[in-house]
């Protein structure tokens, strides 16, 4: 089958409809047994070392893969390095579509930017409603995963994140992605409610580390709200087709995406929030109007390679949560 590459969520509904298949290369880096030697082969091709390792993971993990031959990269409301990345995939021959969420989320502009992806893939808005509709069933079953983690703590900080990191294109499969979330929700029903951790908040981009959800459950301490992932799902889905990625916060301003964060410490009743952010990101700068905005202590923590946390850091992560216990 057609499988096209994406750069970060984008309305998958619009490529389903079309009858091919998203491909979220972050997953691929990131899920990948050796993602270091994606960020290495980037740079022995001459990215530089003081650049995102997300962005040379996505490159490689194009570049790996021949089945992927068309990409569509978000070049507005995403990341800064978008667009010489798109050039840099154009030249190993991919064929590119971009695709933006506008800064000032104008509904115009974003009309013409899913107007340019449906005509692309030859598909009506109609139809990508219809898809759309029939994911928002499996969207609801990941409210309810969500709801399972904060409320009930029937669910782990990492099995929140892997279920909702991985519906910004279900893993390619959205009917096998449904069958799998059934059994796993069965079996997280059956869990005993657990309350006696100390309830973080994990903001900005998904960690690049592989051990700290679990470093956190090992000191008391749980993730009950990972405000990227949980928008991967496109939690807020009221109104029409162009409304549900307006009200898609993670690609517009800090500021928007504040409001959901403040209602989020409210309902979760949040002791802390855990600011991540990569190096050499500039969502770095965001961490200032998060301090100034929210009423909970926050630390911010910064990631560069893919690998497990550092005794620097983990020591870091001690003395936040002895704090805010
Ligand atoms: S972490 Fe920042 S620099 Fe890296 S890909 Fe994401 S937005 Fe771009």
């Amino acid at each position: 089958m057609r499988k096209i590459g994406i750069t970060t969520t984008i309305p998958s509904e619009i490529i389903y409809s079309a009858g091919a298949i998203p491909v979220d290369l972050n997953n691929i880096f990131i899920t990948s047994p050796i993602p270091n030697d994606f960020v290495y082969s980037a740079e022995k091709e001459g990215f530089p070392s003081t650049l995102c390792s997300w962005v040379k993971g996505i490159y490689s993990s194009a570049k790996s893969r021949d089945d992927l031959k068309e990409i569509v990269v978000v070049t507005d409301g995403d990341c800064s390095n978008s667009r010489p990345l798109a050039e840099l995939l154009e030249r190993i021959g991919k064929k590119i579509i971009t695709f933006g969420y506008p800064f000032d989320r104008n509904r115009k502009k974003l009309e013409e930017h899913i107007f340019e992806l449906l005509n692309y893939f030859g598909v009506t808005l109609e139809e990508a409603l219809k898809t759309a509709y029939e994911l928002d069933k499996i969207r609801e079953k990941l409210d309810y995963l969500d709801f399972l983690s904060w409320h009930d703590g029937k669910i782990t900080g990492l099995e929140n994140h892997l279920w909702l990191v991985n519906s910004s294109d279900f893993e390619g499969n959205p009917k096998d992605y449904e069958n799998r979330l059934d059994n796993f929700l069965k079996i997280a029903e059956r869990r005993k409610e657990k309350k006696d951790f100390l309830r973080i908040g994990l903001v900005g981009v998904p960690p690049i580390f592989s051990d700290l959800y679990e470093y956190l459950e090992s000191k008391g301490a749980r993730v009950i709200y990972n405000e990227t992932q949980r928008q991967f799902s496109i939690p807020n889905r009221e109104g029409d087709f162009i409304d549900r990625y307006l009200n898609y916060a993670y690609p517009y301003s800090f500021t928007f995406r504040l409001q959901d964060i403040k209602k989020q410490i409210e309902t979760r009743h949040l002791d802390g929030i855990i600011h991540y952010t990569q190096s050499f990101c500039h969502h770095q700068m965001e961490h200032v109007l998060l301090k100034k905005s929210v009423n909970i202590p926050t630390l911010f923590l910064e990631g560069d390679r893919p690998t497990k946390l550092d005794e620097r850091l983990k020591i870091r992560i001690e003395s936040f949560i002895e704090m805010i216990g």
